[in-house]
């Protein structure tokens, strides 16, 4: 059987980014989860001694806190400051984006959506930089009989699919005056998702890895089972199952954008051998 990793696949700046401030800062603690990876947070706290703290109130004056790269809610921010922390952002550029457009727009009287999961992190966080008149949507259907005043101004959680946010954006449009679109989507995302969607194409079988709660994993495996029926998703080797690979011929590989390269050899290695 032929392997065949996707154009774009794996970590990307943000995460890479995130990796290398905690490296660079032994015995720190992160505060949640840096990135979406168990495994690569396992290496960390081993390597480099960086410890997960879930909880903010066990944070003591002094301590080391690196910022996840998906950010936090701004009142947690502000109360790591208040107790003196040393706080260390990791959080991804491109999440710090929506975050200030959020509080911008919001200072100048817009309602803002958000399109996205409301219970992310990342959206948490984006949320609670609006001053008011927040709505979270995961789909253009969530907004019918929702009230919004003129002024509207529209965000994206930065792994979502393109094509739903417009299709969020076009519905508003049709019935307010004013709508500001902030396409908020990264572009790792579109990178990762249009090579696992060629890929899938021509692949009689595809294996996506990453964490099962990471939410580009998942978008990206969507996206490979829209385009090849048999599309697994799978954290390690572990999870590769033989059967999936009888009578196959082509096999595409992608991961995840919070999955290290470690892991990434590893699955493939395994398929080799399953095959
Ligand atoms: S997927 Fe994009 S937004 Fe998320 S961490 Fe990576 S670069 Fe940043």
């Amino acid at each position: 059987m032929n392997v065949k990793l996707a154009e774009n696949y794996g970590f990307c700046f943000g995460v890479k980014r995130a990796i290398k401030i905690a490296e660079e800062n032994i015995g720190s603690s992160t505060y949640g989860p840096l990135i979406h990876n168990g495994k690569e947070i396992n290496r960390l706290q081993e390597d480099f001694q960086v410890s997960l703290v879930e909880d903010i109130s066990t944070f003591k004056e002094g301590d080391k806190a690196v910022i996840r790269t998906h950010g936090i809610p701004k009142d947690e921010l502000a109360l790591l400051h208040e107790k003196k922390i040393d706080v260390i952002d990791a959080t991804c550029p491109y999440v710090t984006k929506p975050q200030q457009i959020c509080e911008e727009m919001s200072n100048e009287g817009y309602d803002i959506v958000i399109f996205g999961d409301v219970n992310h992190p990342e959206i948490k966080g984006v949320m609670s930089y609006a001053k008011k008149g927040v709505t979270v949507v995961e789909s253009v259907e969530e907004l019918e009989g929702k009230f919004f005043y003129e002024k509207i101004a529209v965000v994206a959680q930065t792994t979502r699919k393109v094509d739903e946010f417009m299709k969020v954006c076009n519905h508003l449009m049709r019935s307010h005056k004013e709508v500001r679109v902030f396409n908020t989507i990264c572009n790792a995302t579109f990178d990762n998702q249009d090579a696992v969607k060629a890929l899938a194409n021509e692949s009689d079988v595809m294996v996506v890895i990453g964490g099962k709660n990471s939410s580009n994993t998942k978008e990206l495996h969507s996206i490979s089972k829209d385009n090849c029926k048999d599309s697994y998703l799978v954290e390690g080797p572990d999870d590769l199952d033989s059967a999936w690979f009888l009578n196959k011929k082509d096999c595409g590989v992608s991961a995840g954008a919070s999955t290290p390269d470690w892991i990434i050899k590893q699955v493939t290695a395994k398929i080799k051998e399953l095959s």
